[in-house]
């Protein structure tokens, strides 16, 4: 392997006319992936394809978007303790649209406290995806909260991926703290607002994702995105934070390694 997606979706309908040509050319180019669900049935999905390819590890969750499911604990379970199921998520907080009521927000912690703790029997990571409303760091301030009372709790069984991180130096250097690494999408070939915080980020807590089918990178933007945009990301981490390309794939591959327990 020589880069990883550490979030993507290709068990998503998007890919239904050509997963298989989508996962050959992410093997051909020696592209792992994480393949994250969203709900029991995109996990269940996510843990079915991940069984036929070597580079191909699943996350299984449900997303805090997706309060309208009920979060069906045992069936989370029996797809937390298979070998191939290799992180937790995405769960988390987010707080994005403004007219989320009090009740959505207590749900959200809930089901996420539930998975945090599945994470924490079952030794995996946890994939999260927590997002500020406007101009706010709210959602982050409130993860980094829940995180710090479970890490005094739990201690170096409390690890994970803040997924598609949009918080600041300040916020970044708290989930450091906290050992969690924080990955970014392709939107970094043409966003310019993240690269401070990139460069803040030591080596060892960054990862590469795509977030696939979402976000492609600065010459596909809008079209549907693939795990081979990971690449992107690691030319894009050498070019802001003024480092060799290859050392840097190599970096994030190993802390991509590290986290999700791959060789
Ligand atoms: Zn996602």
């Amino acid at each position: 392997m020589q880069y990883f997606d550490a979030h993507c979706h290709i068990q998503f309908s998007a890919y239904d006319d050509d997963r298989e040509a989508v996962v050959k050319r992410m093997q051909e180019a020696e592209v792992g992936g994480l393949v994250v669900g969203v709900n029991l049935a995109s996990s269940q999905a996510a843990f079915e394809l991940v069984q036929s390819a070597e580079n191909l590890f699943a996350s299984v969750g449900l997303h805090p978007n997706d309060m309208s499911e009920v979060f069906d604990l045992e069936a989370f379970e029996e797809l937390a303790r298979q070998p191939k199921v290799v992180a937790l998520g995405e769960c988390g907080l987010d707080y994005y649209r403004p007219e989320e009521p009090a009740a959505v927000k207590q749900k959200q912690k809930k089901v996420f406290e539930q998975q945090i703790e599945l994470a924490v029997k079952y030794n995996k990571p946890l994939m999260i995806h927590s997002r500020p409303s406007k101009g706010t760091q709210d959602a982050y301030h409130d993860t980094i909260d829940l995180l710090t009372s479970k890490k005094h709790k739990y201690g170096d069984r409390l690890k994970g991926d803040m997924h598609f991180f949009v918080g600041g130096i300040e916020e970044a250097r708290k989930f450091v703290d906290l050992d969690f690494t924080l990955s970014y999408t392709a939107v970094i070939t043409f966003a310019r607002d993240y690269d401070e915080v990139i460069r803040y980020i030591p080596r060892t807590h960054l990862l590469t994702e795509t977030d696939s089918p979402y976000v492609a990178p600065a010459p596909n933007r809008g079209k549907r995105n693939e795990p081979l945009a990971a690449k992107e990301v690691v030319k894009a981490f050498a070019q802001i934070r003024g480092e060799e390309e290859e050392d840097v794939r190599l970096a994030v591959l190993q802390n991509a390694a590290k986290i999700f327990s791959f060789s």
